[in-house]
């Protein structure tokens, strides 16, 4: 039987797990923390608050179900998820509260009756981006970018007529404010920069597809909360005879010629016919290839943002609020300014809050609510994060007790922070970046980094800072990616 060493257990490195489990390989995964998930974790804080350390938002569900089908399961044995009647409440300085319905008609109405939006400007939009989505998805997002037979396949028969239109010579901005005149909705759209860690005013227009996602598809609750789904993956991994080695990080990716041939561990040496980093890129290389050629040009790629996340326990309940919340800043580009040029947090970021026990009652003690909130801010580059921690601090608690008229400090009866040192030491993120490298220019799709290497054979890579990038779908569709190109079956070095 052939044999796979896969280095992390985040959601790339289960989902890849399962692919080659599925494809006859016997597979280990070596995770250096005591459980699984990597920045998809779950913690309780005293007093009965459940979080999700990292993801709230989910899009593209089938993406999960479609391991358990691949195994022969049915998903709903194992992890069910609802559709979100309301995708976000949204808040602006000036008053104005918005309800985006997942329904485009009502989003639509809604955009209508409070920005003043004619509906059938928006309606339109949106039936363009899904146009556009469904011509370049199998492309860009299904397949390697760095392999030719991805260039002569008939997907990209239907990609070529949607080029001229996917906005690659603007920003997102500069496309979405030609769109449309209120500055809110402009902002609105802006915002989904965030998704892959980008800037709306350096990203390019493509970015704009990504409403698509939870518009026209939709955006969803797992039941039991965004571990669900690492969780039911890993059952699944297990029942297909997949081990995890916990506490046990991989040292080194271990080589013969151009080869990769097993990994080393402070326990032993596994030799293995095929190795999947689900490592970031950057320490896959700076540390457990040392001695290879790096890839200098895409490893230097800017980093995503990374977030300030403080987890709350709330001792009152606020109807007004939903699962997803924000509450944007006075100035946006002036907030991204100090993200990707200034490098440090502006004094009035947007705030996400995100609350399971809308959805999940246990997750809070009756009457009580988990608020998970979220600031965008730069990826670790030495800053002071204990002061940035505190002036957010101020600015979060001043923000969100005027948006909603209560003094909110007294009301937090339980609290811990996540910042980009945290994360990077957590999950080995570089930088603490959430999504990998960037998407602020025209060709960064083209410079993240392959799902294989042509310099070592055997070794393959997914995850968050790979191809296609960020986020829990794209990371799922990393391992379909790699998971596709690992050949069935090949002679054991084992065996
Ligand atoms: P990671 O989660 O990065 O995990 C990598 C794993 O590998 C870790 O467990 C680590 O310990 C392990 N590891 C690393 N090196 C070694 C080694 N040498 N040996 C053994 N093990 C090793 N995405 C969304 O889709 N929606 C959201 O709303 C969203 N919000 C987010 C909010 C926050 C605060 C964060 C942090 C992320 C968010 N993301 C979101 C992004 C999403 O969480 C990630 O893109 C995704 O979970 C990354 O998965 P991954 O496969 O790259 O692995």
């Amino acid at each position: 039987m052939a044999t796979a060493a896969v280095i992390g257990s985040g959601i790339g490195g289960i989902a890849a797990a399962i692919r080659l489990a599925v494809k006859g390989y016997r597979v280990t995964v070596f995770e250096a923390n005591t459980s699984f998930g990597g920045k998809m974790t779950q913690f309780t804080l005293p007093g009965g608050y459940r979080f999700d350390a990292g993801p709230s938002l989910f899009t593209l569900p089938h993406l999960v179900d479609e391991l358990f089908t691949l195994a022969g399961r049915n998903p709903k044995d194992y992890f069910n998820y609802q559709r979100l009647p309301v995708v976000t409440e949204y808040f602006w300085p000036d008053g104005t509260h918005l309800t985006a319905h997942a329904d485009p008609q009502k989003f639509a109405q809604e955009a209508e009756k409070k920005l003043g939006v004619p509906q059938k400007d928006l309606l339109k939009h949106l039936q363009k981006v899904a146009r556009l989505y469904h011509a370049t998805a199998d492309t860009f997002l299904h397949k390697s970018l760095h392999r030719l037979d991805t260039y002569l396949s008939p997907d990209v028969l239907k990609t070529l007529p949607a080029l001229p239109e996917l906005g690659l010579a603007t920003t997102m901005h500069a496309a979405n404010a030609r769109a449309f005149k209120d500055p809110r909705l402009v902002q609105l759209l802006d915002r989904y920069a965030t998704y892959n860690g980008s800037d709306p005013y350096q990203a390019p227009g493509t970015l704009n597809l990504i409403p698509h996602l939870e518009f026209n598809i939709g955006a969803f609750y797992p039941e039991g909360g965004i571990f669900a789904i690492a969780h039911s993956l890993v059952q699944l991994a297990e029942e297909l005879g997949v081990q995890f080695y916990y506490r046990e990080p991989v040292l080194e990716i271990l080589t013969n010629g151009n080869k990769a041939t097993g990994v080393r561990t402070a326990l032993d040496k596994y030799l293995v016919d095929v190795v999947v980093s689900n490592m970031d890129v950057v320490p896959t290389y700076r540390k457990l290839l040392p001695n290879q050629p790096a890839p200098e040009k895409t490893l230097a790629q800017p980093r995503s943002s990374s977030a300030l996340i403080y987890y709350w326990g709330i001792s009152q309940e606020f109807p007004k609020l939903d699962l997803h919340n924000i509450f944007f800043s006075q100035d946006y580009q002036k907030e991204f300014e100090h993200i990707f040029q200034k490098k440090t947090v502006s004094e009035d970021p947007t705030v996400y809050v995100n609350i399971t026990s809308k959805y999940s009652p246990k997750d809070a003690p009756a009457g009580h609510e988990n608020w998970f909130v979220m600031v965008n801010v730069p990826h670790n580059e030495g800053q002071d994060w204990d002061q940035l921690i505190q002036q957010t601090r101020k600015s979060v608690l001043k923000k969100l007790s005027a948006a909603l008229g209560v003094d909110l400090e007294p009301l937090i009866a339980a609290e811990r922070i996540w910042d980009p040192r945290g994360i990077e030491q957590d999950t080995s993120s570089f930088g603490g970046a959430l999504y990998g490298s960037s998407s602020n220019n025209r060709m960064a799709a083209f410079l993240r980094h392959p799902n294989f290497t042509s310099k070592l054979k055997g070794l393959y890579f997914v995850g968050g800072s790979v191809h296609p990038g960020g986020g829990i779908p794209l990371c799922l569709l990393s391992a379909k990616i790699a998971g596709d190109l690992v050949p069935a079956s090949i002679a054991s070095v084992s065996a």
